[in-house]
């Protein structure tokens, strides 16, 4: 039998997943990824295999009410039809938040999984929908190991002060700091530098990750020293649809000059803000490129956008010390050259330049020059999981036995 588990992301309305095998002693291997959208109405299955290649397809009708827990067992079921000789060990999830308490994957039980709860309030729009498949698992599935992974975990090694905010020492005291995002992405970028430059994996590095949820990670020896988002997701680089760093003056503006509930003000920030917010036309860079030389405000979504993260990077040289090499992934990064070119034409300041014929076929490495590199590097924050519930099932299996 080869030990398979599933990665799990879930959303409001989706369900993304991918199934890993476990060779003896090598990497976790891909075996099928797909996904589940639109759930709660009419709604969507689809795998694929790693090449791309389409599996197997299924839709629902909204009278249907597939939800979170209809599309999981779904899925066991759907999976113990093609898994052959595979065994489902585990199961791993992406879970946003691990506030102060978790800077590493853990293994869920009942007491974790109430810890986890208590951090609803750090993440009260994604938190929910991550926990609840473990407790989905739990309730149907009782007994199969489930492993929490923190986008905050690898950012749990900055120091205090950079993780401090100039408020009072009670807020602190409340969990109220800087906890940064990503970092699965960034884990999984700093364990691939060495693959491409040596002198990389111990130097100084920033990572840009760019897609619909946007940030900058400074890495030193890979590990993270600083990153742009802070207590909230909102913070640091304008996104899709969040408006990334605000004066917080402007929420107090929002609220009283405004009237804005709560909730709507929230509602502003996250969903109507950023790339969608300033062109007033699409979160989408794809659709923004397209459009940016006939349209002003889609040429300044995308302009204010490379501002901001050429400022941030600027921030983070200074906390460096100096840098060495830049990395774009996720969506924009990997596939719009484009903005990797303006970015790096406003860094001619700190010695990067850029290969055009590199950067226009994707790299990996997009700078010429005897300066810091830039490189491409595809993100995969679903083999991070993996490997993470497969270092925590072989600890638990370790105790166990000693
Ligand atoms: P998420 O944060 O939702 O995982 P992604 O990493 O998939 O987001 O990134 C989505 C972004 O990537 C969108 O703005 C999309 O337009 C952009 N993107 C994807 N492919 C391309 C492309 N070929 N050229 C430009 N932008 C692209």
């Amino acid at each position: 039998m080869i030990p398979t588990f599933i990665v799990v992301n879930a959303g409001s309305s989706s369900l993304k997943f991918q199934v890993f095998e476990q060779p003896d002693g090598a990497e976790a291997r891909l075996v099928w990824k797909g996904l589940y959208e639109g759930l709660g109405g009419a709604s969507h299955f689809l795998v694929r295999d790693p090449s791309g290649a389409k599996l197997d397809e299924t839709t629902w009708s909204a009278e249907d009410g597939v939800g979170h827990e209809e599309a999981l067992m779904h899925l066991v079921s759907w999976l113990s039809q093609y898994r052959e000789e595979r065994k489902l060990i585990a199961i791993g999830h992406r879970v946003v938040h691990g506030g102060e308490t978790f800077s590493g994957p853990v293994l869920v039980d009942e007491t974790i999984l109430q810890t986890l709860e208590t951090l609803i309030p750090l993440a009260p729009l994604h938190q929910p929908h991550n926990l609840e498949p473990i407790k989905i698992v739990r309730r149907r599935l009782p007994g199969m190991p489930q492993v929490a992974c923190f986008d905050t975990g690898f950012h749990q090694d900055q120091s205090s002060l950079v993780t401090m905010f100039a408020l009072p020492r009670e807020m602190r005291e409340r969990g109220v700091r800087r906890y940064g995002f990503h970092g699965l992405s960034y884990d999984y970028i700093a364990s691939v530098l060495k693959d491409y430059d040596h002198g990389l994996a111990e130097g100084r590095v920033i990572a840009a990750h760019l897609g619909n949820g946007a940030s900058l990670c400074a890495l030193k020896g890979g590990v993270s020293v600083a990153t742009t988002m802070g207590f909230s997701a909102l913070d640091g680089l304008p996104m899709g649809t969040r408006c990334g760093a605000l004066d917080a003056g402007v929420v107090f503006y929002m609220l009283r000059e405004m009237k804005l509930s709560l909730e709507n003000a929230e509602r502003l920030l996250y969903t109507k803000s950023g790339l969608l917010g300033v062109s007033g036309l699409s979160n989408d860079m794809r659709t923004l490129r397209a459009n940016a030389a006939a349209n002003a405000d889609a040429r300044n979504a995308i302009d204010l956008f490379v501002y901001r993260i050429t400022r941030e990077i600027g921030s983070l040289v200074a906390a460096l010390g100096g840098i060495d090499g830049l990395v774009f992934t996720a969506g924009i990064g990997e596939n719009d050259a484009a903005t990797r070119a303006e970015v790096i034409a406003a860094l001619g300041w700190a010695g990067l330049a850029l290969d055009e014929a590199a950067n226009a076929s994707g790299g990996p490495r997009i700078s010429s020059g005897s300066g810091p590199t830039a490189w491409v590097i595809p993100t995969n924050e679903e083999l991070v999981i993996a490997r993470q519930t497969w270092s925590v099932l072989g600890a638990a299996q370790d105790k166990l036995a000693s």
